[in-house]
């Protein structure tokens, strides 16, 4: 007989601690298990552990469960009783526990009774990549534990997974947080430009670029109002163009929806282009003080270690759960210096594979990946991006003094940004010469320039280049002089070959 739960899931959107049990006979199920049963201690050991009243009706229990942030279910979704006792439950269907993780902040799960916490490690452990911690059996037929053994196990249930972390960690940032002039502003703004341009690129080149930047576009209407060229000249030698793209339609949103105010609410920051949990996290601890964690790889690894947890990173539900660790232990008088600490811990210290300086962490007391030598198996990330190469040369046509330019399609990589010709991979020069013919270019002279290889996130440009001098110009390209070059958008990738920056 396939038993089937009698009430759904107790899950409210700030739960941060779920609480699984076992009970896949009709009668506990109609019972109403967790809520009826009279013998079981299981409320009398919650009520004393939170240090509450004995909640006596169900109204009064889930008030209780709200209260306390926690979440109630059933390891098993429905099963199969062949005889009258636990031991004979066949074909189970697990509860599906991501689900509920997802849509509230559940950073921890236990289980009550061996019966749960076997079923849990069968069935869900592995494909959630999170233990639960087992907690011993209310029954009234578990005689092992009194009622004070069972307050003590209980315990566990008010320890957030990184309270410990949090005292040395600010305490390490106060005395050591880096000296960054986006450090120094509440201006979301400001602080939206430096994540943005922080995403994919190393703060001491980014420090190069953010105060320009802020005195070009030095405000939210200003950038919306930029051309694409001039605020792409700006984000020359940054890389990752989309990113300036993105800056751009956030900035136009802001002021069609917002009146041109960066607003404060997370949500809404989420929405903008280019902006994920992590930026938004930033943006909202840092400039509004909002309780909201900033995960990216940095914080992933320092947590994944801290806490010993063998989860890939990369897959997107790792994050999540992250997210929910970090933002129990988040307040709004903490947020701000914790994910900065995290956020320079994890760029100075814990750095990743082998290059961990535990021996300065001020988390090395508590860090299960040190205690255990785990550090250099830590984080675990098995997906590796299998990245494209493709071949490509580069020429320089240069008439008279000119240069030819050509401004890419609007749409792809390296949008809107000019390029110098490319054609397919030329081994010789003569495959050169072939190209101008069919373009109609007479070649003065012909140089080979060096080998190249630019890589992007998922494609890799193996590239060579020549410098031809030609006797005519046409129409396909732009002409420009050498200083001329100078006030076009050109992507590293095509700027190795440019004539300003040819070093050999
Ligand atoms: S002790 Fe080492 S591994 Fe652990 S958090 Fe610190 S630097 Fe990272």
């Amino acid at each position: 007989m396939q038993a089937k739960h009698e009430f759904p899931p107790f899950v409210l959107e700030d739960s941060t601690l779920l609480i699984l049990g076992s009970f896949p006979s009709v009668k506990s199920r109609e019972l109403g298990f967790y809520y009826m049963h009279k013998q079981n201690r299981f409320w009398k050991v919650l009520a004393k552990v939170f240090e509450d009243e004995y909640p006596s009706s169900i109204d009064e229990k889930k008030e209780f469960l709200k209260k306390h942030k926690i979440a109630l279910y059933d390891v098993i979704d429905s099963c199969e009783i062949v005889g009258s006792k636990d031991a004979t439950i066949k074909k189970v269907v697990p509860t599906k526990l991501d689900r509920l993780i997802l849509q509230s902040q559940i950073a921890r799960i236990y289980t009550t009774g061996n019966k749960a916490q076997e079923l849990y490690q069968k069935y869900q452990e592995k494909e959630l990549e999170m233990p639960a911690i087992a907690l011993p059996s209310t029954s009234a037929l578990n005689a092992a534990y009194q009622e004070e053994d069972l307050e003590k196990a209980y315990s566990v249930l008010k320890e957030k997974v990184l309270e410990k972390m949090v005292a040395p960690l600010l305490l390490w940032y106060q005395n050591s947080k880096r000296d960054l002039p986006w450090r120094k502003t509440k201006d979301p703004y400001a602080i939206w430009i430096s994540e943005i341009m922080l995403q994919q690129t190393r703060v001491d080149k980014v420090l190069l670029y953010y105060q320009r930047f802020l005195t070009l576009f030095p405000n939210i209407v200003s950038l919306a109002n930029a051309s694409e060229d001039r605020l792409f000249k700006t984000w020359e030698g940054l890389g990752y163009y989309t990113r300036a793209k993105n800056l751009k339609k956030a900035a136009q949103v802001i002021v069609e929806k917002y009146q041109g105010i960066f607003p404060r609410e997370y949500e809404k920051i989420l929405s903008l282009p280019g902006v994920g949990s992590y930026t938004a996290g930033a943006i909202t601890s840092i400039a509004f003080h909002e309780p909201n964690p900033a995960v990216d790889g940095n914080a992933l690894r320092v947590i994944s270690r801290y806490l010993g947890l063998f989860e890939e990173i990369t897959h997107s539900f790792t994050k999540v759960k992250m997210e929910h660790r970090i933002k129990e232990v988040l307040t709004s008088s903490n947020a701000k210096e914790f994910n900065q600490a995290i956020m320079d811990l994890g760029a100075t210290i814990c750095l990743p594979n082998s290059n961990a300086k535990c021996y300065l962490c001020p988390l090395m007391e508590s860090c299960k990946a040190y205690q255990n030598d785990w550090v250099h198996l830590l984080p675990v990330k098995t997906k590796k991006i299998v990245k494209r190469h493709e071949k490509k040369t580069i020429l320089i046509l240069e008439c008279q003094g000119k240069y030819a330019l050509l401004k890419r399609p609007d749409k792809g990589l390296l949008s809107g940004l000019y390029q110098f010709p490319e054609m397919s991979y030329a081994k010789e020069k003569e495959d050169v010469l072939f190209w101008c013919k069919n373009n109609n270019y007479s070649v003065l002279s012909i140089e080979q320039l060096p080998i190249k290889k630019h890589v992007f996130t998922h494609l890799v440009w193996e590239m060579n280049g020549y410098f031809v001098k030609v006797l005519n110009q046409s129409d396909t390209f732009i002409w420009v002089s050498q200083d001329e070059l100078n006030h076009y958008s050109i992507p590293t990738a095509y700027s190795y070959y440019s004539p300003n920056k040819r070093t050999n």
